[in-house]
């Protein structure tokens, strides 16, 4: 996702702001190339269509075909001319400075992507190759990325790679900054109790109507939402374990030990306090 795209979708909710206050980032050190950049792209002439191929090399690299998700999408056409600090192509016609892979957009479709994002089904950012593009929303393309298997998750994560980054120990804030988490006595609770809503002006106690509870509670009212048995995400048992379970006449410790279960789950089973009815 580039810069430009984060505030063309930001810009969906208030075109003001977006005018504003989003295309104009505080941080003078931010660099703001892309997000200047307009957001429609007229069409263009056939001068500066030949102009935009001269600037392609089509014989890019293919994407990982080791990922399954890449499988089928031939070689990316590579933007050769200039790129933003992202590494997305730029091309300047009508006086602006537009991303390539939009302009690609325009050009095979003839739609202007507004303030939709042209997101790489080969997610290479110099890639302007139109069968590789598609549009969508910012969260259209972060579910992309998370298919992919881009995500920052696992081993990938900041904590793994930059592990140097995450403060622990006497390097975390609570040990440098003890005076900025406010503790004991000088904790909200103490020196604003009227603050807290406790006892009788809790909203328990004020609003009970807004508590969904007995007949009124989802797992009544919708009980096909609440996983139970086997169809729970973290059940280690299923049925046909827990009618052996108690027909087993050994100890409940033994038997827990067998299904790397705690007695107490062993217990609750045979007294029928759960896995009640199938
Ligand atoms: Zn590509």
């Amino acid at each position: 996702m580039n810069l430009i795209d984060s505030n063309l979708h930001r810009g969906l909710n208030n075109e003001s702001q977006r005018n504003s206050q989003f295309l104009r980032p505080s941080n003078p050190n931010h660099d703001c190339t892309m997000a200047k950049a307009p957001l429609t792209i007229p069409p263009l002439s056939e001068k500066d269509k030949e102009r935009f191929f001269s600037k392609i090399d089509k014989d890019g690299p293919l994407p990982d075909q080791s990922n399954p998700y890449y499988i089928g999408l031939g070689k990316c056409h590579v933007w050769a001319a200039g790129k933003f600090p992202g590494g997305y192509g730029c091309f300047h016609f009508q006086g602006i400075m537009r991303g390539a892979h939009r302009v690609a957009w325009v050009i095979a479709t003839g739609e202007d992507p507004g303030v939709y994002q042209v997101q790489h089904e080969c997610d290479n950012p110099t890639c302007v190759n139109p069968a590789h593009l598609s549009i969508g929303t910012v969260k259209d393309n972060s579910q992309h990325m998370v298919k992919c298997g881009r995500s920052a998750k696992g081993d990938k994560n900041g904590k793994y790679t930059k592990p140097e980054c995450t403060p622990r120990g006497d390097k975390h804030g609570s040990r440098t900054k003890p005076e900025s988490r406010p503790r004991g006595e000088k904790h909200y609770s103490f020196t604003n109790p009227e603050k807290l809503a406790r006892g009788e002006r809790n909203g328990a106690y004020t609003k009970p109507e807004s508590r969904a509870r007995g007949k009124r509670n989802g797992a009544y009212t919708k009980p096909e939402c609440v996983l139970r048995g086997e169809a729970h995400y973290r059940a280690k048992l299923n049925w046909e374990k827990v009618v052996a379970i108690r027909a087993d006449s050994r100890k409940l410790q033994e038997i827990a030990t067998d299904y790397s279960v705690a007695k107490q789950t062993i217990w609750a089973i045979v007294h029928f306090k759960t896995w009640a009815r199938p």
